[in-house]
């Protein structure tokens, strides 16, 4: 995890938030090189959502909302985590974290010292809205981007024309005042979801699971992910929200242990039943093709939009040996890499540069692509590595005579020569989008 946060920093992914005045806790600056790692990784779940699909549409609600909405959703009552203090080092645990013996025995796992009875701490950040900072102007940053699709669902439903089974995705920030957050960008307080909710007929929820966690599953898959880093952990009864009636998690293997990366719940009825006893809106779905009345499941699958950069950096991450060096690369699929292809003159002179920047010029409106004539070719393919380009251009005295250059790969670190024309060909050939 350090050579991750410090090769983040170096080379522009992750920065610390507030770092000039000593920085804030829990919270992150994606750098040129992350805001664009960030931005693939929304389009490969947006693509996977609502153009793979032909039945999901997609929603951007605002992040304040009603604050009856978070009493609906049982987050005013219900959203706590319970807290334990240590006296003598202070440091503040979920008590669901610590040691069970730890817990009965009231003793820190950090210094031994005594251990406070749990507390519990609503999760919610709380502001005012409007001039007046009273009771009745309190709201609520959201702490999940759910319920902004629950409340459009008569909306989205009427404005689409859907009919049951469909999608509503959406992408958008989510606050938690977490009480132990860490692990670099694995839990912070501001963080962004990637969340689809599939409205189903009751009944038919289990299948709907199942094909939706699979379907989950193969999304990180074709990111490129180790297959053996990833794995399904199911819910028993006792982890069971009280809401849901089957979840599952998909984990990966970070180096501080498997963690939660996304979870796949059958929710039932309970968030539509909910908003319908407290807003007065009927939330129920007319099915004509069955002739009946009825409130709809859903199918929620929440994927965190920087836990899964975290997975994608931890994964992507390798240190191979390179004879007299080690080479430092992070191998990430050429859909999600920040930059998609580095163009370099062998030398600067002999027309090269000018070569080089046509071919800049040519891949530039369509790919993210940076032009390097620093130092020696190898180091700019280094460099390269540990961005994780996958292709890299060169002009070299070859270019001169037929116009071809070559191409090399990151991974095999083998080179081709193509045509200066074929170069886009090249990158749509190898890129999604
Ligand atoms: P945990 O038990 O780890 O606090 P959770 O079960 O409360 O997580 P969900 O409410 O299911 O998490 O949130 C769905 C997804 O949102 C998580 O799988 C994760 O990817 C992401 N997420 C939740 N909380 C955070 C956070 N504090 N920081 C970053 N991502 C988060």
């Amino acid at each position: 995890m350090d050579k991750l946060v410090s090769l983040a920093k170096r080379r522009g992914i992750i920065f610390q938030s507030s770092e000039i005045y000593g920085g804030i806790n829990a919270c992150w600056d994606y750098g040129p090189l992350g805001v664009e790692l960030k931005r693939n990784v929304k389009e490969a779940w947006w693509r996977a959502m609502t153009r793979d699909h032909n039945n999901i549409e997609g929603l951007d609600a605002a992040i304040l909302m009603h604050p009856n909405v978070w009493v609906a959703s049982g987050h005013v009552a219900g959203f706590a985590d319970p807290l334990v203090d240590c006296k003598s080092c202070k440091l503040r645990f979920r008590a669901d974290q610590v040691p069970e013996e730890n817990l009965r025995d009231h003793k820190c796992p950090n210094c031994g010292g005594e251990l406070t009875e749990p507390r519990f701490f609503n999760l919610m950040f709380k502001t005012f809205m409007g001039p007046v900072e009273d009771e009745a102007s309190i709201v609520y940053l959201r702490p999940e981007t759910a319920q902004g699709i629950y409340v459009n669902f008569l909306n989205v439903k009427d404005s689409s024309r859907r009919k049951i089974p469909f999608g509503i995705a959406q992408i958008g920030k989510a606050f938690r005042n977490e009480i132990t957050p860490g692990n670099f960008i694995f839990r912070t307080r501001e963080f962004e979801q990637m969340e689809m909710q599939f409205f189903v007929k009751p009944g038919t929820d289990q299948e709907w699971l199942e094909q939706w966690r699979e379907e989950r599953f193969n999304w990180y898959l074709k990111l490129g992910i180790r297959r053996e880093k990833l794995r399904f952990h199911q819910h028993g009864p006792k982890e069971l929200a009280h809401y849901a009636a089957a979840a599952y998690d998909i984990e990966y293997e970070f180096p501080f242990g498997w963690q939660e990366l996304e979870g796949i719940h059958d929710r039932t009825d309970f968030d539509l039943k909910r908003h319908t006893e407290h807003s007065g809106k009927d939330m129920s779905y007319f099915d004509e093709s069955s002739n009946e009345r009825y409130i709809p499941y859903i199918i929620e699958t929440s994927a965190g939009c920087d836990r899964t950069i975290l997975t994608l950096l931890v994964d992507a991450l390798r240190e191979e040996d390179a004879g007299k060096e080690i080479r430092t690369v992070l191998k990430f699929h050429p859909d999600i890499a920040p930059i998609k292809a580095a163009v370099f003159p062998l030398v600067n002179r002999d027309g090269m540069p000018e070569i080089a920047h046509e071919i800049y010029d040519i891949i530039r409106p369509y790919y993210k692509a940076f032009y390097d004539d620093s130092g020696s070719v190898g180091r700019r393919y280094r460099r390269q590595d540990e961005a994780g380009t996958p292709y890299c251009f060169t002009v070299d005295s070859q270019t001169l005579q037929d116009r071809t250059v070559t191409v090399r790969d990151r991974d095999t670190m083998q080179q081709e020569r193509v045509h200066i024309d074929q170069v886009l060909n090249f990158l749509r050939d190898h890129l999604a989008w």
